[in-house]
């Protein structure tokens, strides 16, 4: 039977970890802020964004909500990041996506200063992760290398298989596992074979997002299985892109959804933001 990596515990100790930590920064003068913008009301994006300001809460962080209306242009968005761009009181700038398709994402990812960037998604911030340089890690893969430390899985030396190449996960999940000295292959919707080439992985992460896609048979025996995806299935339960009940029997560790992946990316949103008040100090 595979051991379980408890995404709920692990993000936990983080976040109290964090707690403790901004309580000294407060007990030496200084506070640390989340400027967190929503446009529109995406139910979805509510229920993140609430979150995020709980965690926030919890860590004891400020955080500033900007709720902005759906017709907001991207001018106006603009004008807000730039001034808070230049506000030395915040930490981390964070633009819950997506936005309302007349804004220019893009523009607006880009406007974001790479020293206040938590999301870890400006360019900068990409460059900064491939190159080795000190900057924002994209919060969900970081947290799968949280995951994997705390349950004390080595990576280094390690063949490391993920599926899926989108920015915020595929392509910076690779490149983390690669500064951790993994040897890494990137799978994808055009890679032949696939279940020849995940069966290779020691470390198989799975960021496809396709409900249960993954079965014991592209899962080597042994192996740990890291499954980012989630959806909600017809019956109001939440599912991954790994299909629990038939790879668990093989894995040598899972994660489950949900309950795995999930609560570390808020836990590492909140670590880039106190990170931010180091790095920029
Ligand atoms: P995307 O849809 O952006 O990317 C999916 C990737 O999977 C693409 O690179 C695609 O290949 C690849 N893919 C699709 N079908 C196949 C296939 N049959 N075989 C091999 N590869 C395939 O998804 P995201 O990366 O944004 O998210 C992935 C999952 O993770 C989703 O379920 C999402 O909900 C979840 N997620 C969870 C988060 C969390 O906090 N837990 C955070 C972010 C995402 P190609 O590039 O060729 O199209």
């Amino acid at each position: 039977m595979a051991i379980r990596i408890d995404g709920k515990v692990i993000s936990t100790e983080i976040k109290d970890e964090l707690k403790a930590h901004v309580a000294e920064l407060a007990a030496a003068g200084k506070e640390i802020c989340l400027a967190v913008i929503q446009v529109g009301n995406d139910k979805a994006s509510t229920v993140y964004v609430s979150n995020k300001k709980k965690a926030c809460e919890y860590i004891g962080i400020k955080s500033l909500a900007y709720e902005l209306p759906e017709e907001t242009t991207t001018e106006e968005l603009l004008a807000i990041i730039e001034e808070l761009n230049a506000r030395a009181d915040v930490n981390g700038i964070l633009v819950q996506l997506p936005v309302p398709k007349h804004i220019d994402e893009e523009k607006i990812l880009l406007a974001i200063s790479p020293d206040k960037d938590v999301d870890g998604f400006h360019p900068v911030s990409v460059g900064r992760l491939n190159i080795g340089q000190k900057g924002f890690r994209s919060c969900t893969p970081a947290g799968v290398i949280q995951l994997l430390k705390r349950t004390g899985i080595a990576i280094d030396g390690k063949e490391c298989v993920v599926i899926g190449r989108s920015n915020i996960v595929g392509k910076p999940m690779a490149a983390m596992l690669l500064a951790e000295n993994g040897t890494v292959t990137v799978c994808h919707s055009h890679t032949k074979n696939l279940a020849e080439v995940t069966k290779r992985a020691d470390i198989l992460v799975v960021a496809i997002g396709k409900p249960k896609m993954i079965t014991a048979e592209y899962v080597k025996e042994g192996a740990t299985v890291i499954d980012v995806g989630i959806h909600r299935m017809d019956d109001g339960k939440l599912c991954g892109d790994v299909d629990f009940e038939s790879v668990e029997p093989i894995a040598g560790a899972i994660t489950p959804v949900p309950g795995g992946v999930g609560p570390m990316t808020i836990a590492m949103l909140m670590y880039n933001c106190v990170a931010s008040a180091e790095m920029n100090e």
